[in-house]
């Protein structure tokens, strides 16, 4: 069965000729794939004949709305999606000022490893296709009759490990006859995948490219992220710098403050120092709490004094806004929270 929500133009085209169909088809074909529809039966311009070939060789990926949580606070929106195969993923709709932007997941789990997230306490158990990714972002739509201008790729699973999926998502998103959300509306959160960074970098994609960097020592970093034994934090600037210079985009470094690990004045000296030279941003979040570890964030004095450094450094500093604080918004949380309450059961659809 071929996904053919994953397909573009061309490669629509291309399957046409099995059905010597004209290849006009593909783009109409694309358009109706790309708006989330879930049946092929829905195609209403696309002949009863090839709608039914199409029905017996492809399938349509779709995220099915297995709970939501909506956030009494603000008007944040937690979704857990069921997939096909029965796996959970989480996505979440947020509202701003300039409109909606949706967080999606890129993989089932993640093996990154990273010791104070939730997202990686049960490993990986698949990565997902790019149509997956996209129907995230329909199915929030369709639920909300909303149109979504913004996406962050920073729910579950590391984006550039899960790279040609990521690619080919990114172009299909931002295809004029899909979704056609602006790539300078996009952005993709890394735990520091240079290999990853590298490839993206050759596309020159004007999309956001987000570091989480967490700690700017080897030691601490080594610590708390495991992919730093892999790609040190010299080999992650020298490829954040190269990544600047091709792109010419700002490159976002988040850092998570974790009280008593990488909150320190020597911290902060030592992150102005490495991040000196590249035109970045720093996003400070506060820790989330997460009960298999013991990581808490430092007090709201700390926090400050921190950033004031950083600034006091000539960096452009932030610190994140909680959303959704009260539906347990953040990453890999809610999944958790599914398999405790599940105990691996096999769940039926509600
Ligand atoms: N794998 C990618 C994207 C997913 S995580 C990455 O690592 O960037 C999205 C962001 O949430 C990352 O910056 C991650 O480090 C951060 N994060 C995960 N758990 C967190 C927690 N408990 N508190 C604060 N930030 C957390």
């Amino acid at each position: 069965m071929y996904d053919i929500v994953s397909m573009n133009v061309f490669e629509l085209t291309r399957l046409l000729v099995d059905y010597s169909q004209p290849s006009y088809r593909a783009k109409q074909l694309f358009k109706w794939l790309q708006s989330g529809i879930k049946t092929f039966d829905e195609m209403s311009n696309i002949p009863i004949s090839l709608r039914n070939s199409l029905e017996k060789d492809c399938y349509i990926a779709r995220a099915d709305i297995f709970k939501c949580y909506r956030s009494q606070i603000d008007e944040t929106v937690k979704y857990l999606f069921r997939l096909y195969d029965g796996e959970f993923i989480e996505s979440v709709l947020m509202k701003y000022q300039h409109g909606y932007t949706v967080c999606i997941s890129t993989q089932v789990g993640c093996n990154m490893g990273c010791k104070f997230c939730a997202s990686g306490l049960y490993g990986k158990t698949r990565d997902l296709t790019a149509s997956e990714m996209l129907a995230q972002i329909t199915a929030i739509q369709a639920d909300n009759n909303i149109r979504v201008s913004n996406i962050v790729m920073m729910g579950m699973g590391e984006p550039l490990e899960n790279y040609d999926n990521t690619e080919r998502f990114l172009k299909l998103v931002s295809d004029e006859d899909g979704l056609n959300i602006g790539l300078r509306h996009i952005s993709l959160s890394t735990c520091g995948f240079v290999s990853g960074i590298e490839k993206l970098s050759l596309l020159n994609l004007p999309i956001t490219l987000s570091v989480s960097l967490h700690a700017p020592f080897d030691d601490i970093r080594n610590s708390i992220m495991p992919i730093n034994k892999k790609w040190n934090i010299k080999t992650l600037m020298d490829a954040c710098q190269k990544y600047q210079k091709i792109t010419t985009r700002r490159i976002s470094f988040e850092y998570a403050l974790i009280s008593g690990v990488n909150d320190t004045r020597e911290c902060a000296k030592e992150l102005a120092r490495i991040t000196k030279g590249i035109m970045c941003h720093i996003n400070l979040i506060p820790a989330n709490p997460v009960s298999e570890n013991s990581f808490v964030k430092p007090d709201k004095n700390k926090i400050n004094k921190f950033k004031d450094l950083l600034i006091s450094y000539g960096l452009t500093v932030t610190v994140r806004r909680t959303l959704g604080a009260d539906i347990d918004a953040s990453c890999g949380q809610l999944r958790k929270r599914i398999r405790k309450e599940t105990d691996g059961a096999n769940i039926q659809q509600s």
